[in-house]
């Protein structure tokens, strides 16, 4: 069937108040829930509820992506169209695990799919770790970003040296952020709280510290172009983290050789770049895994001891690092801790187990039978890594199955949210589609007025009380 029949069939359904027709609800309105229902409303005749925590949708699109990638958040537009598809709802500031359980959802709906991410981070266990501005990259990316439990992250940026721990792509997000000039920020929509307090920023040099070498790191060659083309920034690499490198090079897969060749580039210009006294110093460090986190008597990071690392095994890909008695200190007042992201149990009765939702391809592996079927996409079932376009494929995959299992049920009889919908809505203020296009169109207003795409609201009362205010939005359901 195509698009254009299956939006006419479901005008009909609507019309006629006919409910045999499958229920699914998605909890997570991320990259993973919107591709999930864009897949089912593309294959299926289905009616889908999209329960998201916060007021606003999008996920990691809207707090993770970087407020200088805004091309990344072009696939807000596609995701809004699915939204205003008539047979899909928007239910915001509607949390499972506190105002609605999972068994509710699986006793109201034929197909309920986990969508809802990895909203923790991942910490190191090691002494002083709670020091202050010892800081987990996902709250900073969250203060950046305008994140409501974010907003008022303590955050001191008077020291000039800083360090990150990790090599990843959140972690390059992060030492760009640091090192950009102001006035390149001012242009995009990060907060204006946070523009505030990084143009007072004294940071002049920024360590990123990986245990293992430049052969691993984790970032992508796009993001380390931009991080080495930084105005008033220099990349000051040390040559004896990449004695052998050179001879590894012929053996490695394409992608891998291209990065490790720009690294190598950049080492060798390190000789000739000039230097003034703007310049800010980016300064990777390999083969350092942290022991421990200096402090002086007022619990403020002062520095890191690390432990230097040697890496053993065949294959560069899943070379360990094995610590040896060697340490060495790096001294700075401000660490961010950017190690990966962590999923939750939100609700009791989630299967889950190391950070995941247990499954088999999307397939939710529990024993309760007589109910709904349990499905779980993106990040909460992959772990957390993977780019958008990773979440997509995944999030269609499981989709696809969704669409099977339903085509092949014999019954649809239940009812979805319109079934509990008042015993939610005596717990929350629940935000709808038409809502959060109304905190859209005022962020939008506020961002013109300071030259910007949009400023974000990052309280969720100021949020909730925009959606219910009187101002009307005409539905476009082209
Ligand atoms: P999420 O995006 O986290 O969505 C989960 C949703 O579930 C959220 O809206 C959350 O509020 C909601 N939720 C959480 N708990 C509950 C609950 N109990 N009840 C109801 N709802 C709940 N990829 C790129 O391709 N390009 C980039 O530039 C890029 N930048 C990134 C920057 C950062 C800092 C990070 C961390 C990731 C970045 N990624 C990027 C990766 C990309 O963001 C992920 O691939 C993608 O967001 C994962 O989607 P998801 O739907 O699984 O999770
Ligand atoms: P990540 O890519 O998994 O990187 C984590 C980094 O932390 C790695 O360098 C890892 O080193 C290190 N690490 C993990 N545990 C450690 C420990 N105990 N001690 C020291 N170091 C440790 O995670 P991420 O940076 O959070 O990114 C998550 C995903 O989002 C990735 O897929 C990323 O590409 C994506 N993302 C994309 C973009 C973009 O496209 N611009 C931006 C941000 C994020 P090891 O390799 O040794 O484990």
């Amino acid at each position: 069937m195509t698009f254009g029949s299956l939006k006419t069939l479901n005008r009909f359904y609507s019309a006629t108040s006919y409910t045999k027709i499958p229920r699914v609800c998605i909890v997570g309105a991320g990259p993973a829930g919107f591709y999930a229902a864009m897949h089912l409303t593309k294959n299926i005749q289905c009616k889908i509820d999209l329960i998201e925590k916060l007021p606003v949708p999008f996920g990691l699109i809207r707090y993770g992506v970087a407020p200088d990638h805004p091309e990344v958040k072009n696939v807000i537009n596609q995701f809004t169209k699915v939204a205003q598809r008539p047979e899909v709802n928007f239910y915001g500031n509607v949390t499972l695990g506190k105002d609605i359980t999972l068994n509710q959802l699986r006793q109201h709906y034929d197909a309920v799919l986990l969508t809802y991410g990895a909203e923790k981070d991942k910490t190191l266990g090691i002494e002083n770790e709670n020091a202050k501005n010892v800081i987990g990259a996902r709250h900073f990316v969250g203060w950046y970003n305008g994140l409501p439990s974010n907003k008022d992250l303590e955050i001191d940026l008077s020291c000039d040296m800083a360090a990150i721990l990790g090599q990843g792509n959140v972690a390059l997000d992060v030492a760009r952020i640091l090192l950009s000039p102001i006035d390149e920020l001012r242009k995009t929509d990060i907060t204006e709280h946070a523009l505030n307090i990084l143009a007072g920023s004294k940071i002049k040099q920024l360590y990123l510290i990986g245990r293992r070498g430049p052969l691993q790191v984790a970032f992508t060659i796009k993001e380390l172009r931009e991080q080495l083309k930084l105005r008033d920034c220099k990349t000051v690499w040390r040559p004896e983290d990449f004695q052998n490198v050179i001879n590894e090079l012929p053996n490695l897969p394409r992608p891998r050789k291209r990065i490790t060749e720009l690294m190598l580039k950049s080492l060798n210009e390190n000789e000739t770049c000039s230097i003034s006294n703007n310049t800010k110093m980016f300064k990777p460090i390999f083969f350092r895994s942290p022991k421990k986190f200096l402090i002086n008597d007022k619990n403020n990071v002062t520095g890191i001891e690390l432990i230097c690392n040697k890496l053993e095994g065949e294959n560069w890909e899943s070379q360990k690092c094995i610590p040896t008695d060697e340490i060495e200190v790096v001294n700075c007042g401000l660490v961010f801790r950017s190690i990966g992201y962590k999923s939750i149990k939100a609700d009791e009765d989630v299967p889950f187990s190391n950070g995941l939702v247990l499954n088999e391809r999307g397939c939710v592996i529990d024993e309760a039978n007589e109910l709904g079927k349990l499905y779980v996409a993106g990040w909460l079932g992959t772990g957390p890594v993977g780019v958008i376009l990773h979440t997509m494929g995944n999030a269609f995959q499981v989709a696809k199955t969704i669409c099977d299992d339903l085509k092949n049920k014999a019954d649809y009889s239940k009812s979805g949210f319109a079934e509990f919908k008042d015993i939610v809505k005596d717990k929350t203020d629940i935000v709808d589609w038409e809502g959060w296009q109304k905190i859209d169109k005022f962020e939008i207003e506020e961002g013109k007025k300071r030259g910007k795409p949009r400023e974000k609201i990052c309280s969720v009362e100021k949020m909730i009380e925009i959606a219910k205010s009187e101002f009307k939005i005409v539905k476009d359901n082209s």
